[in-house]
């Protein structure tokens, strides 16, 4: 069996190498009949494209590989199984 690799790449240099930045945050909100804040800390993972610069979250990354998934599907069903024999 052959094996492919997609790479998720930069939708503006197509380059493919990023480099991952974190964001700490802490995020406040105000219950309901009540002065007091709760808050959630959060640690948010940023992509950044070594080339331009160019930043992607990480939903943003996991929908270009599904991306790359749901092209690789039609292409299987395109082509013949016994193309390679
Ligand atoms: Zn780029």
């Amino acid at each position: 069996m052959s094996e492919f690799r997609d790479y998720f790449v930069c939708d503006s240099c197509r380059n493919r190498d990023f480099k991952v930045l974190y964001n700490f945050s802490l995020r406040f909100h105000k219950v309901n009949f009540s002065d007091d804040l709760i808050y959630d800390s959060l640690s948010e993972e940023i992509f950044q494209c070594t080339q331009c610069q160019k930043t992607y979250t990480k939903t943003e990354v996991q929908e270009g590989l599904a991306d790359l998934k749901r092209r690789r599907k039609g292409g299987v069903r395109q082509g013949s199984l016994f193309s390679d024999m």
